[in-house]
């Protein structure tokens, strides 16, 4: 298993092909160290008593010791594990964990390629448990590239007036493939060892070019990442675990990129490449039963923290607040559970979330996600939005009328204050936290592909016949 300064080491090595405010930078540049910090606490916390347990696990194929943002799932346990991995990483980068997207990549294509080469006789499976093999070998970090730019949202990718709005296959050789497209809103694609793509929607026979899903290198020849980064906002004197932490939400461009057969493991199979896209999303929004919760963790911690400094934490209405964060929390939460131990082993070994219970936990994480920030601002006051910056509150000439004018209870320095709003403010008037916020509606899904999802798998013919038995009617 690698350790966080081999993984940055790696990382330092690729071609530089990121573009961050028009200038092309490495990957040791700050313009995009906050997202290497937080993908380096998966490293990092293998070695931490309290997490070992969750984030070691055994590999399925080789029998090693593996991270478990590496790991295929084989069982109900194995899923619980990683939803609860996934919530307490993320209490600890107080936002999302970043590493999710890939490992959820790795799961929905473990059952894809198996059910393509039942149906064609192929041999994607094979060719991606030999990748899987490396990637749990290199205890590597992927990007999972499935979201397409998508051009006019009321036509399939063959419909399209210009036929590169989703990744699609130009040219078939006898070593490997051309891809040419773009992916969108892709998180930490600029500090990702390697690109996973999957298909973003279900895909039609003529939409067979379309059907494709591969891993590349990050930096491989033909591939540009276009990074928009955000963070919070202290300076580095103020030193707090917020400080550290930051995002990078990307868009990648593959101009006429190759791809050799070894890392191809769907071109033109278009139900499987369907079956792709359904099942990274399946297990994303199991995922998301882990984070969303850790989401409002955090703001309940700073809300019930701020009442306490305020005087008012024993008061009905701060209460109600409280409580209603954390009915949020542990409902999605619970979902997530119920999800995994009535998930489904599949033919192909892997072990799948249920499929109603991880999309009711995800959109209701996604309704509230907004709701938990407005019950945030609310018991935080206005000050959040218009605290002076950190650089006024070092500056000894200014912060002792800071202070004096920051305090609350009596008992309570007015540097904890300080530090609390502080928090707050990152949470509700930073760009990161403007990123999660937005994160929170459509990643994973816009609630509408959970309400598609909860469709097409909830029975609700079974309601109706409960309906008809209670007032009598036989058909
Ligand atoms: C911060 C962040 C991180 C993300 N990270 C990743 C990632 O790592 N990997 C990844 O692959 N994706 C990622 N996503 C992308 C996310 O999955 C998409 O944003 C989401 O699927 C919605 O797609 P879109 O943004 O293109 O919205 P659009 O498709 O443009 O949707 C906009 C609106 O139009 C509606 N709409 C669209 N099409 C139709 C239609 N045919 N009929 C009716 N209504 C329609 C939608 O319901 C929605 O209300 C991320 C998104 C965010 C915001």
């Amino acid at each position: 298993m690698r350790t966080s300064e081999e993984y940055k080491q790696d990382l330092y090595k690729l071609k530089p092909n990121v573009y961050v405010r028009g200038k092309k930078v490495r990957r040791d540049s700050p313009e995009v160290s906050g997202g290497i910090n937080v993908i380096s606490k998966t490293f990092d916390l293998v070695e931490n008593p309290e997490f070992k347990d969750l984030l070691v696990t055994h590999s399925h194929l080789t029998g090693k010791k593996i991270n478990r943002f590496t790991n295929v799932n084989q069982s109900a346990e194995d899923l619980l594990k990683k939803q609860e991995m996934v919530r307490k990483c993320c209490q600890v980068t107080g936002g999302c964990i970043q590493r999710c997207m890939g490992c959820d990549a790795i799961n929905g294509l473990s059952v894809a390629t198996y059910a393509a080469d039942q149906e064609f006789g192929t041999d994607y499976h094979k060719r991606f448990l030999e990748y899987l093999k490396e990637f749990q070998n290199r205890d590597l970090v992927a990007a999972c590239a499935q979201t397409d730019v998508k051009g006019d949202r009321s036509k399939r990718p063959h419909e399209q007036d210009d036929p590169d709005m989703y990744v699609r296959v130009v040219e078939k050789r006898s070593d490997g493939i051309i891809v040419r497209g773009a992916k969108n809103c892709i998180t930490m694609a600029s500090v990702a060892d390697e690109i996973i793509v999957v298909p973003t929607r279900a895909m039609t026979e003529k939409d067979k070019a379309y059907s494709v899903a591969f891993a590349i290198p990050a930096d491989t020849e033909g591939v540009k990442i276009i990074a928009r980064t955000a963070h919070h906002r202290a300076p580095p004197e103020f030193n707090i675990p917020f400080n550290e932490i930051g995002d990078d939400e990307n868009m990648i461009v593959f101009d006429d990129v190759f791809v050799p057969w070894d890392r191809v493991f769907l071109c033109g199979e278009h139900k499987q490449a369907t079956m792709a896209a359904h099942l990274f999303a399946l297990f994303h929004r199991h995922s998301y039963t882990g984070c969303k919760p850790a989401a409002t963790d955090v703001k309940m911690g700073f809300g019930a923290l701020i009442a306490e400094y305020n005087g008012v934490y024993d008061r009905h209405n701060i209460r109600e607040k409280l409580v209603e964060l954390a009915a949020t929390a542990e409902l999605v939460y619970a979902a997530g559970i119920a999800s995994a131990v009535r998930g489904i082993k599949t033919p192909a070994g892997t072990f799948i979330p249920n499929e109603v219970y991880a999309n009711v936990g995800r959109r209701h994480a996604g309704l509230n996600y907004y709701h938990d920030l407005e019950i945030l601002a609310e018991l935080s006051g206005g000050l959040p939005a218009c605290l002076p910056f950190a650089e006024d509150y070092l500056n000894p000439e200014i912060k002792p009328y800071i202070d004096k004018y920051i305090k609350r209870r009596s008992d309570v320095p007015s540097e904890k204050v300080y530090r609390c709003l502080y928090g707050i403010s990152n949470l509700l008037a930073s760009s990161l936290g403007g990123v999660s916020a937005v994160a929170g509606v459509h990643g994973g899904g816009s609630p509408v592909m959970e309400d598609i999802a909860i469709w097409r798998s909830y029975d609700f013919e079974e309601k109706k016949k409960i309906a008809k038995y209670l007032v009598g009617i036989r058909d």
